[in-house]
């Protein structure tokens, strides 16, 4: 066992005696709150673990987040910090609670977190990851709840933090280059261009005229799409979106928002001429040429036919301690090491090293097997 345990379930924050702890983490779940009948015979680590493991893990790691440089990645999460500082009241979180004005606080509290840990911990790359940063984030809220209680004005506070957290990491998730742009431009960057440009269409959502957006591939059976003007994300159904074409596939007269969309056309107009700055070929698609996300790339090749698949860099492995090098050597087996890798990398409790192998048995049929890590592979929970 590493550390000390939650006594409060880590998904409705709530005390009981037998609640089951992770292995890795001072996590701990209530049995049903895990949707669990029985208790694990074996060690057991929690969702939240194998999540943040999954994700930080070079290998492993979302497709887009491996599109950005170390540097890149690092600075995104720092951006997001930065975000939860503006939330009001947040300099409430800024440090830890003070534990001589609150001396019962540890007794209650296993883990404290604060938005200058978090800084720190996206400094050192402890944070590496948008499921490791929002993994944590979520300490500052159940601690809150914890120890305020769940109705306590600090705790919603606490909330808008999760909150803000949560949807930009999302956003992160969706392109992270396109966060990076708005992030170092403001709205202008709305226009620039990412590695792999986004396929320019006119998308349109119930009650809206057709608008042009950036399609961001496939999500819920629809299309996932970024609105030019309002900046905006939306999933439209497939059969509402058309490649980009230099008339509306089928004009509404009575737009209300007639002047809005003038400046949606207008920002278009800026982000394809950020497209040709970049040296590609620009062909708009004929009027009302449906849009399939199945076949994203083809529509780019078709609108950019100068345009070549790019292919993220493969990286080394870079933020090993000498320990874990010499470690991980002792115990990977060739055919599993990337996932041996990933599990010692991901764990900060030092005490891992300890019970390596032990550790190591618990957590490694979880990451191998797909049907589980999937199961907890989304943003979404909670
Ligand atoms: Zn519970
Ligand atoms: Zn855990
Ligand atoms: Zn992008």
């Amino acid at each position: 066992m590493v550390g000390r345990k939650d006594k409060f379930c880590w998904k409705c924050h709530k005390e009981e005696k037998e609640v089951l702890s992770c292995e890795l983490c001072p996590r701990s779940y209530h049995l049903k709150c895990v949707l669990l009948r029985e208790r694990p015979q074996e060690a057991w680590v929690c969702p939240e673990c194998v999540l943040v493991t999954h994700a930080d893990d070079e290998a492993s790691r979302s497709t887009n987040m491996r599109m950005m440089t170390l540097k890149e990645q690092r600075k995104i999460l720092q951006n997001v910090v930065k975000m939860m500082k503006d939330v009001k009241l947040a300099d409430n979180f800024f440090e830890h609670v003070n534990t001589t004005e609150f001396p019962d606080y540890l007794q209650f509290i296993v883990k404290p977190m604060c938005i200058s840990t978090l800084e720190e911990m996206v400094d050192n790359r402890e944070i590496t990851s948008t499921q490791g940063l929002f993994a944590e984030t979520k300490w500052i809220h159940h601690n809150c709840v914890v120890y305020n209680g769940l109705n306590a004005g600090l705790t919603g506070v606490a909330k808008a933090l999760k909150k803000i957290c949560r949807d930009e990491c999302i956003k992160i998730e969706i392109c992270p280059e396109c966060f990076l742009h708005t992030c170092r431009h403001g709205a202008k960057g709305f226009i620039r261009v990412c590695k792999r440009p986004h396929v320019p269409v006119w998308a349109r959502m119930t009650g809206f005229p057709f608008w042009p957006a950036k399609a961001m591939g496939m999500k819920d059976g629809g299309v996932q799409v970024f609105f030019f003007a309002d900046h905006n994300r939306a999933v439209v159904p497939s059969s509402e979106v058309f490649l980009y074409s230099q008339d509306i596939p089928f004009p509404n007269q009575r737009n209300s928002r007639k002047q809005r969309l003038e400046d949606a056309v207008e920002e278009m107009k800026q982000h394809l001429n950020q497209l040709m700055k970049k040296e590609y070929t620009l062909k708009l698609a004929p009027c009302q040429t449906p849009y399939d996300p199945n076949r994203d790339e083809e529509h780019r090749r078709m609108m950019l036919p100068n345009y070549v698949e790019w292919v993220p860099q493969k990286r080394s492995r870079t933020n090993m301690t000498d320990t874990m090098v010499s470690y991980s050597k002792a115990v990977q087996e060739p055919a599993e090491s990337t996932h041996t890798w990933g599990v010692l990398r991901a764990t900060a409790y030092t005490n891992m090293f300890v019970h390596g192998t032990y550790l190591l048995g618990a957590v490694l049929p979880l990451l191998l097997n797909p049907d589980l890590t999937a199961k907890w592979c989304t943003l979404g929970s909670e």
